[in-house]
């Protein structure tokens, strides 16, 4: 647990040094970090030796958890010592970036012709972006250029990926989000449905509100619908069964794009290899990360079909080049990890494990359901939330002023476990390689930091 850092102490060096993503500061320089320094497993230690369950993988993406892959580290060291750099500008490649991009589209959820790799899932987005203007110019349809994403979406923090999230703290004072984009219903049934509406009903009317929103705007000027499977840090928002099949059908009807964001989802975290198959997506781009190198390294991709890829290669043929690139983006080492990341993957059966294990931790947190203070349980496969409410009946969030999440997080860390607390949800996304029993150790803590925070 934090507490007021020791002169010269690691934490007291870092409150002197770093400003923190995601952090309050003022609190910060009161209290200071946890400073995390080993793993193994699921586990992770901080520098007091203090053991915790990592219940969200880091920040969504320790597959593997945080042991020391012997494997990935050889892979490492023997691309740095083979070509520790090499770039795909200018008719340039390299033998992992070519092995990793063909073994993406072998494993994609749809037929994807074409892959270009960034370093994060923000880039990931921000080139789906500039691509679809690409591509639309390219079309002769200069005013299809208006992106659609969901409230609550998280897409990323780049200006233009920022601007698709659709969470107050990542637009406010930032003067986001970006004139053209905009943000429709999210599927969170528990608190948008209207009394007695069924799951279908409200799917519907989700899919009733998109249309009206591209209807209001004018078809001929949306470009592309973005969306997670399972919206991650908004607060692990499942939608319901029959959304994306209604919601697919109205961007089909108007020619929008749609682009998959399987930044959390990709990987086996749904219990599938990809969220596209658990919810039936049939996307035209797809980014990924996080899993894809289970955290080693920085690396994501971006996929696009054969569709949308002519379109792009004929418009920078014309041009004379695709003027978009990252100098690290798709790094020779952090391809070759991230390829024998998807080989430990596939020899040891690691989404068949999450498939089978997913149920268990479903059940365990939905066992919490009844505590007094607990909302609503949800979640599929590996990802998991649990809202605390104030009032069961209303659905009532807590007042922030009341502090609940930060206390939750300070019992959980006492009981050691560490998630995140969006708002009023305790997400969880373990390392893939959790087992049963450490998915009851992990919620038996979790059942004492309610008890604690009640
Ligand atoms: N998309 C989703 C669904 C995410 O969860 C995240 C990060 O959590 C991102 C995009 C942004 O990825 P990055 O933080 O690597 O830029």
């Amino acid at each position: 647990m934090t507490q007021v850092p020791r002169p010269n102490s690691a934490a007291a060096r870092d409150v002197r040094s770093q400003l923190h993503p995601y952090t309050n500061p003022v609190l910060h320089e009161q209290s200071g970090p946890m400073v995390v320094t080993r793993g193994d497993g699921v586990w992770v230690e901080d520098e007091r030796g203090d053991r915790y369950i990592e219940g969200l993988a880091g920040l969504w993406c320790t597959a593997l958890g945080f042991s020391a892959e012997e494997r990935l580290a050889r892979v490492a060291y023997e691309q740095m010592r083979r070509l520790s750099f090499y770039h795909p500008f200018g008719h340039k490649a390299h033998v992992p970036g070519i092995d990793l991009a063909e073994a993406l589209l072998a494993m994609a959820p749809v037929p994807m012709s074409k892959v270009f790799f960034c370093n994060s899932g923000s880039e990931a987005n921000d080139t789906a972006i500039k691509f679809i203007r690409f591509y639309n110019n390219a079309l002769g349809r200069p005013e299809k250029k208006k992106i659609i994403s969901r409230l609550k979406a998280y897409h990323g923090v780049t200006v233009a990926s920022a601007s698709l999230t659709g969470l107050p703290n990542n637009h406010r004072d930032f003067d986001l989000p970006l004139a053209g984009i905009l943000h429709t219903t999210c599927p969170h049934h528990y608190h948008g449905a209207a009394e007695g509406e069924s799951p279908d009903a409200f799917a519907s009317r989700c899919a009733e509100e998109l249309e009206a929103l591209i209807q209001a705007e004018g078809p001929d000027t949306i470009a592309a619908f973005f969306a997670e499977p399972v919206m991650g840090a908004g607060g692990v928002i499942v939608p319901p069964p029959t959304y994306f099949e209604k919601i697919q059908a109205v961007l089909k009807r108007h020619d929008i794009l749609f682009v998959a964001d399987e930044v959390i989802c990709g990987f086996g975290r749904t219990g599938n290899p990809w969220g596209c198959q658990t919810f039936d997506l049939k996307p035209d781009m797809i980014a990924c990360a996080k899993q894809l190198s289970s955290g080693y390294l920085p690396l994501a991709a971006l996929m696009m079909t054969e569709s949308v890829y002519e379109v792009i290669r004929d418009n920078a043929g014309r041009i004379g080049i695709l003027g978009h690139g990252y100098t690290y983006g798709g790094h020779p080492v952090a391809c070759a990890v991230a390829l024998e990341t998807l080989a430990i993957y596939r020899e040891r059966d690691l989404f068949g494990h999450a498939a089978a294990v997913g149920p268990r931790l479903q059940a365990r947190l939905r066992d919490l359901a009844d505590h007094p203070l607990v909302g609503e349980v949800r979640g599929v496969g590996l990802i998991g939330g649990v809202e605390l409410s104030r009032d069961k009946a209303s659905r009532q969030p807590f007042d922030p002023a009341q502090g609940v999440g930060a206390a939750m997080t300070r019992h959980l860390h006492a009981h050691g476990v560490i998630t995140r607390v969006i708002g009023d949800t305790v997400a969880f996304s373990p390392p893939l390689i959790i087992t049963e029993e450490e998915i009851d150790t992990m919620v038996d803590r979790v059942a004492r930091a309610l008890d604690d925070t009640l």
